[in-house]
């Protein structure tokens, strides 16, 4: 998505529309790069600040993710009901945003066996070298997303993504892709200034 205020509106529209529609409408997620959720009922904030995560049980309500390089994981449990999205960077994975997502998806009647998790494109390891301080604070967490080459970091959110997913009883499925190394999505570490890309999911009622 590009940084254009008028050009964001277009995508999600265009978004919305890719996903079949959204009556209920659409809210995003604001990202503070913390382990904060908020359950959602209505659009009518459109952008929740201060959160990373979002739940909803409404029906035809999209709930939006934007990252470059941060992954955005988005969950469904079909038979409860309940949807959520999730935005998580190597800050995410220390603090636990996907822990604290399925924990509020199961306060809405969720269970862990039956969410089904889905990690878009984000930074890998290769691509995404950090110093020892932030390597060991994710290693603390999820060793396996973590790698040492010649005293050299790097950390690969995808793979953190899916050890603590795994860890909650959840399966995930991740898109595999790099964002830096791919040419049609953004990079915050490949680019600096860039535009993000985005994922959402909507709840659908059952047909009548
Ligand atoms: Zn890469």
């Amino acid at each position: 998505m590009g940084d254009d205020h008028s050009q964001v509106e277009q995508n999600r529209s265009v978004l919305v529309q890719a996903i079949g529609g959204a009556q209920a409408g659409l809210v995003a997620i604001g990202a503070a790069h913390s382990a904060n959720v908020a359950c959602v009922e209505t659009s009518e904030e459109g952008v929740i600040e201060g959160v990373d995560g979002l739940v909803t049980t409404v029906p035809d309500l999209a709930l939006l993710g934007l990252g470059a390089d941060c992954a955005v994981v988005t969950f469904a449990d079909i038979e409860s009901g309940v949807v959520a999205i999730a935005h998580s960077g190597w800050q995410g994975l220390v603090k636990g945003i996907l822990s604290a997502s399925v924990h509020q998806m199961c306060s809405q009647g969720a269970a862990p066996e039956s969410i089904q998790a889905h990690i878009g494109p984000s930074i890998c390891g290769q691509c995404y070298e950090v110093d020892s301080e932030r390597a060991a604070q994710v290693a603390a967490v999820a060793p396996s997303a973590v790698f040492e080459s010649r005293g050299k970091y790097g950390i690969d959110i995808a793979l953190g993504a899916v050890s603590q997913l795994s860890e909650l009883g959840v399966v995930a499925i991740s898109s595999g892709e790099c964002t830096s190394e791919s040419t049609r999505h953004f990079s915050y570490r490949r680019d600096g200034t860039t535009g993000r890309q985005g994922a959402a999911i909507v709840l659908r009622k059952a047909p009548a």
